[in-house]
């Protein structure tokens, strides 16, 4: 059963590509008013043109001045999808302060910025969902050359956690996604950056048990069921979809 999200407004960050891109659009397919933000304004202009029930609006989610002038700007929001994140390849001894900096700023920090924002609104409309896209590679599992986006991503699974314990009782449920490895550009990137893009992606299918990478409609799946009031009884959780690979 296909649940509607109509008279719902969702904000979505880094919407342009990926799983943000994905979860934008079956958002909107369910019926909810989609406000799909990236730092590539032209790619999420690009998908609201082409989509019905979307927005798209440049955002840059490390820019706190930007994220609150967009969200005074904007009608109150019931489903907000924290998906912006950028990967780190390399162990403890690859990490300076800037990388860690970056991770954070970027994977975490971001996401406080937004939902600090967002949340007033969603408490004066009695209500509201926040999905956070955290990494199977985080608290739950360790991988290798991933130090400062594992920290990052547990993180995530962290605030997540406090959001939703913090605010059951008022109508906000808060919970995060661990996807395993999914096909997106910035995945496509990493691989050639191996030099051996065969080997490498070769090896990352071969870690999930599935032996295949997900796809982004895979992960928007379960956002929309995060997002519906078909998963009303479910806060604070940090959700595997991740091919088996942490079985
Ligand atoms: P992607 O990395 O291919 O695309 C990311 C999007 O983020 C791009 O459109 C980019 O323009 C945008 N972006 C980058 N910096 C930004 C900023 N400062 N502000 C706003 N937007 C910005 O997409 P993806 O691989 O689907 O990743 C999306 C999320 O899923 C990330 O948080 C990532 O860590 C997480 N994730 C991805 C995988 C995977 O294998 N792809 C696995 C686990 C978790």
């Amino acid at each position: 059963m296909e649940q509607t999200l109509a008279g719902k407004t969702a904000l979505v960050t880094a919407a342009a590509n990926g799983i943000g891109r994905a979860s934008a659009e079956a958002l909107a397919a369910r019926g909810a008013q989609v406000i799909a933000t990236d730092i590539d304004g032209a790619g999420v202009a690009a998908l609201a043109e082409a989509t019905p029930n979307m927005t798209g609006q440049r955002l840059d989610v490390m820019d706190g001045d930007a994220v609150n002038a967009l969200v005074a700007s904007v009608a109150p929001v019931h489903i907000l999808l924290n998906c912006a994140g950028w990967v780190h390849d390399g162990t403890i001894l690859d990490c300076d302060e800037t990388v860690w900096d970056r991770a954070f700023d970027l994977n975490a920090k971001s996401i406080f910025r937004i939902t600090n924002a967002v949340l007033p609104g969603m408490l004066e409309a009695g209500g509201g969902s926040i999905i956070n896209i955290a990494s199977i590679v985080s608290s739950e599992k360790g991988a290798p050359r991933r130090f400062a986006y594992g920290a990052s991503k547990a993180a995530i699974i962290g605030m997540t956690k406090s959001i939703a314990a913090d605010f059951v009782k008022q109508g906000i449920r808060c919970n995060a996604i661990c996807p395993g490895t999914v096909q997106s550009p910035s995945l496509n990137d990493r691989l050639e950056a191996t030099g051996d893009f065969d080997k490498a992606l070769a090896a990352f299918k071969e870690r999930q048990p599935m032996g295949r990478l997900g796809q982004p409609e895979e992960i928007a799946e379960i956002v929309c069921y995060l997002a519906g009031d078909m998963s009303a009884f479910t806060t604070g959780q940090a959700f595997a979809i991740d091919g088996g690979w942490s079985i």
